[in-house]
């Protein structure tokens, strides 16, 4: 069934045209198909941020992100496995950004041994 864009949601599309499609389509609670027909008939392109298998410092995405209610606003989360080996579920826009750059528990104790001096 063919639902109408509204207004903001063709604001959304626009303002975040560059997130991948399976976002959106999440986001929008549209099908992928809908972003896409979308998206080509107002003449959006767009740099994918993200693949499986991509590396975003120490993180890299495992699996197919999927969406979860933050304090009951929807965000995109992910699947990522960090350079010590931990498998963690973090933001992806965080990640993808770089505000997230590990599990949380690795980086500190690493850069913490870096300062100490031996001898
Ligand atoms: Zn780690």
């Amino acid at each position: 069934m063919y639902q109408k864009w509204n207004e903001s949601e063709l604001h959304f599309l626009i303002k975040n045209y560059n997130l991948p499609n399976e976002e959106l389509a999440i986001l929008l609670n549209r099908s992928l198909e809908s972003i896409k027909s979308k998206s080509k008939s107002l003449g959006l392109k767009k740099e994918r941020v993200w693949a499986i298998g991509s590396v975003f410092n120490r993180l890299r995405l495992i699996d197919i992100p999927f969406s979860r209610f933050d304090n009951s606003i929807k965000r995109i989360h992910a699947i990522f496995v960090c350079k010590c080996g931990a498998i963690v579920e973090k933001r992806l826009d965080n990640v993808t950004s770089g505000k997230t750059k590990s599990c949380g528990n690795c980086q500190h104790r690493e850069e913490g041994v870096s300062f100490y001096i031996e001898g």
